[in-house]
């Protein structure tokens, strides 16, 4: 069995919502706020990969805009045009949406980036979590199978901030991602009942409510 890699962040918001998404097949709702990340998202690693060939990146932006009609679009694309010029690459080539897997691990993932061979998680957010440094850490882990090297540094991305945090992949962290792997796939089999969970902050409260007595 493989669970996929994102439910590590699932899993540091609610033990609970990792058997409701991969236990019983509920899908997370978009909001307008996923909906521009995920647009940040596209246009930072098309801009990534147009580097790592050595292309215009000014021009490619130009390109990319095309798509999009919204003034907001185009102000959030002209910052991450400054924030990929600032920001060196760690190495070439440069890979996009990697699909990697590990049976061995049990997990399966696409890793946002990768420079070289630094894998690079990009995030529309403003600083990074735990879960996301653990999320980054699973990449690695996975990234040391397929390539048979030893990955020692990660980074995060952050499109709100427009910063790369560099992440030391310590034997430690490492340790502790795959024991925490083995614990979300416990949660993903069989309901695991949160402490205090965030209700008030999930988009699947309604049927949670409905379906996990007591919540
Ligand atoms: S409604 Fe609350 S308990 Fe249920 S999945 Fe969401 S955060 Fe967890």
């Amino acid at each position: 069995m493989k669970i996929p890699v994102y439910l590590i962040q699932t899993y540091r918001f609610c033990s609970l919502k990792v058997y409701l998404e991969a236990g019983l097949g509920l899908k997370s709702k978009k909001t307008k706020e996923s909906e521009i990340g995920r647009i940040a998202h596209k246009i930072y690693l098309d801009l990534s990969i147009a580097l790592g060939k050595g292309e215009d990146i000014e021009k490619k932006l130009h390109q990319i805009l095309r798509e999009y009609s919204d003034p907001k679009i185009s102000d959030l694309a002209d910052k991450l045009l400054d924030f990929r010029f600032r920001t060196p690459l760690e190495g070439l080539p440069v890979i996009a949406e990697l699909e990697l897997e590990s049976a061995e691990l049990g997990v399966t993932g696409r890793v946002d980036l990768v420079e070289g061979l630094i894998p690079i998680e990009v995030k529309y957010k403003d600083r990074a979590y735990r879960a996301d440094v653990e999320q980054l850490t699973a990449y690695a882990l996975l990234l040391e199978e397929k390539l048979g090297v030893e990955v020692k540094l990660g980074c995060i991305d952050l499109l709100k901030s427009n910063k790369r945090i560099k992440v030391l992949l310590t034997p430690l962290l490492k340790k502790h991602v795959k024991n925490l792997i083995i614990e979300v796939t416990r949660a993903s089999l069989s309901p695991q009942y949160p402490a205090n969970p965030p209700c008030h902050k999930c988009d699947l409260k309604t049927e949670c409510h409905m379906l996990m007595p007591g919540f």
